[in-house]
């Protein structure tokens, strides 16, 4: 009898633990999941609107025709008066190993365009110009509206001076019309110098979305000749437009092929355009008639920035009317080759 009792008890004892552990194990040894998760309160901030930083930069056209190493100078300084909006650059040098420069205003990672004057030396109003018109739009950042989305949505690459050799002396650079004979689909010839090989590979490594190469004189707006049908309609638009805001006129820039903005347009596939600064007669034209020029044309420029990078083009190599480029046949593909791999 006692030894029965003995085992109900013992029995009833390991039933006990059992349990015991059992629930244990269940609730009280995983402490971690029985934790509460608690939301984080929601709290609503708004947003802190930040003004943009303005600059006191003279926002006047220059006072003198600017030396290649006053140039120089003054984007430098552009640079260190607002380095939050500004890049001092070299993309390559000329065979007198000179510097070419650049000054990036704007915002990296966005729709790059490129301006870059003095292409012909000895046109030195359109270079003054551009000068003018960059030291306008860093002054009118964080004052004017429309400058400050432009700067916040656009990597605008300025180069003043395009060949620091030719520069205020010579139309030509090294063996000739720096722009003429640039290769287009079909062409047998390609310029080339020391400044003109530095853009072309600054210009295949940056893939610019806009071009233009500003010249002297003529008031006028020209796209390239070598336009496919699909582009000329796009580019007709965009030009007309720019003539409303300037009074300057627009049209093809000639019969034959083979200028700067052609090239651009071949190879980038981006609007290129040419503008010829002021109403002539002559290629030296007075200081004075700059600072009228720059009022006339930085409307016009704004919205070449604006519009010109949002435009599609389809290339030139779907069809182009130039004489020395007529459709080609394509060669049949390899049959065997395709069979192969289809
Ligand atoms: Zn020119």
């Amino acid at each position: 009898m006692r030894e029965n009792v003995k085992n109900v008890a013992g029995c009833f004892v390991v039933v006990f633990l059992i349990v015991f552990v059992g629930l244990w194990l269940t609730f009280g040894g995983n402490k971690e999941t029985q934790k509460v998760e608690l939301t984080p309160p929601q709290v609503h901030v708004a947003p802190i609107v930040e003004l943009p930083k303005t600059y006191e930069i003279a926002h006047q056209a220059p006072e003198k025709y600017l030396s290649y190493d006053e140039v120089k100078n003054c984007v430098k300084d552009w640079n260190k008066t607002c380095p939050e909006i500004t890049e001092y650059g070299v993309y390559g040098h000329n065979r007198k190993d000179d510097e070419l420069f650049y000054l990036r205003v704007g915002t990296p990672g966005c729709k790059k365009v490129l301006i870059h004057a003095c292409l012909h030396g000895d046109e030195r109003l359109g270079s003054c110009a551009l000068l003018g018109i960059m030291g306008r739009m860093l002054h009118d950042y964080g004052r004017d509206e429309d400058v400050t989305w432009l700067i916040k949505n656009r990597e605008i690459y300025f180069v003043p001076v395009f060949s620091p050799e030719s520069y205020l002396k010579s139309r030509h650079i090294e063996q000739g019309d720096p722009n003429r004979g640039w290769a287009y689909p079909g062409s047998k010839s390609d310029n080339t110098s020391s400044p003109i090989e530095a853009m072309k590979k600054f210009v295949l490594e940056k893939k610019f979305d806009a071009l233009v190469d500003c010249h002297t004189f003529g008031e006028i707006v020209y796209f390239p000749s070598i336009l496919s049908n699909e582009d000329k309609d796009a580019m007709k638009n965009l030009t007309s437009k720019m003539g409303e805001l300037s009074g300057y006129n627009n049209g093809p820039i000639g019969r034959t092929a083979g200028y700067a903005i052609d090239w651009y347009y071949w190879k980038t596939n981006s609007p290129a355009v040419l503008i010829e600064f002021a109403d002539g007669p002559t290629h030296n034209m007075p200081i004075q008639k700059v600072a009228p020029e720059v009022e006339k044309t930085y409307k016009m420029l704004l919205y070449f920035i604006r519009e010109a990078p949002e435009i599609k083009l389809k290339g030139v190599v779907a069809n182009n009317n130039t004489p020395e480029n007529k459709p080609q046949l394509q060669p049949l593909p390899n049959r065997r080759i395709f069979r192969i791999f289809r």
